[in-house]
């Protein structure tokens, strides 16, 4: 089967790819279709919340997760149908990108907020937002500049904040963070073969997709639905 009508050439690292009119499509379909999704989520855990923490926290993590496909959706819509509008995409290259900063910060949230923590652990509460606006203002300056930087400040965003996991009393959830985290970094290979596998940028949507819903449904199950008692006492 010919598939070059689905993909353009590769172009050089320091270049912008240009996906043809179907990856466009593509791309805002696959984020598109999770906006609703994440804004039910968000309101049901803002239901299932028995106290203030639990509220707060349904509320950080539900704007950290509807935003990312809002603002995905948003940039790869102006990306296929104003691209002309050369300063205009830029910038909402720059906010799909400064996001995932505060996506992963409130995707950390509940478990931060809501699990009893070791003393020097419970410190990274504060420390992912510290991350994410370090993350946010480094795009600021240099977005698109140092893509290997943008890959290693991603991960390590997405990784340092789960060492807290070993001062953790209370470690149920683990297996499915892992799980979550493992569509990420798979999604990544996809993120990086623009012009090698036709839909890439999309396959690499639905990952982050699969990847939050995994988090989705560990944060509804272990910290929501069966509130544990220590959590009361925690605080
Ligand atoms: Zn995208």
């Amino acid at each position: 089967m010919n598939l070059d009508r689905f993909m353009n050439k590769r172009v050089p690292s320091n270049k912008r790819y240009q996906p043809t009119e179907y990856e466009h499509a593509a791309n805002c379909a696959t984020h598109a279709l999770w906006i609703i999704p994440s804004l039910l989520g968000s309101l049901l855990l803002h239901f299932w919340s028995e106290d203030q923490w639990a509220r707060l926290s349904a509320w950080v993590y539900g704007a950290g997760l509807s935003s990312l496909f809002i603002i995905s959706t948003l940039f790869h819509t102006v990306a296929w149908k104003k691209s002309h509008l050369r300063s205009v995409e830029q910038c909402f290259h720059m906010c799909d990108r400064m996001v995932i900063y505060f996506f992963i910060a409130a995707s950390y949230a509940p478990w931060l907020n809501l699990r009893e923590l070791g003393p020097w652990a419970c410190h990274m509460r504060w420390l992912v937002w510290v991350m994410a606006s370090f993350g946010t203002t480094y795009v600021f300056f240099f977005h698109e500049r140092y893509k290997l930087m943008e890959l290693i400040c991603y991960t390590v965003m997405g990784v340092f904040p789960a060492l807290v996991i070993f001062s953790m009393s209370e470690q149920s959830g683990l297996c499915e963070l892992l799980v979550g985290g493992a569509c990420y970094c798979l999604g990544m290979i996809f993120f990086k073969s623009d012009g090698i596998v036709p839909f890439a940028h999309a396959i690499w949507h639905l990952f982050v997709a699969m990847g939050a819903a995994v988090h989705y449904y560990a944060i509804w199950k272990y910290l929501y639905a069966d509130t544990p008692s220590q959590v009361q006492t925690a605080r």
